[in-house]
């Protein structure tokens, strides 16, 4: 007989109430990682060139293993 970790029934048959996910907590967290996550692809992706907003090259060399690492074309 295969064991879980949690049991599904008690000894009265009655399940557990499921954990509910705390959204209103988890929502700020996430909208900060997706801004963070576009901002570092923004950098690895797309700081060079015409769409430079920084100047000189330190950008670009800073990330240019990433960049060639996830395949953005570069050079
Ligand atoms: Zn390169």
């Amino acid at each position: 007989m295969a064991q879980t970790a949690v049991p599904s029934t008690s000894a009265a048959g009655e399940r557990p109430a499921p954990v509910g996910i705390p959204l209103r907590e988890i929502l700020p967290w996430a909208v900060f990682a997706a801004v963070l996550g576009a901002v570092l692809i923004y950098f690895v992706g797309a700081e060079q060139g015409a769409t430079s907003l920084i100047g000189g090259t330190w950008v670009h060399e800073f990330t240019h293993d990433g960049r060639h690492l996830l395949g953005f074309p570069c050079h």
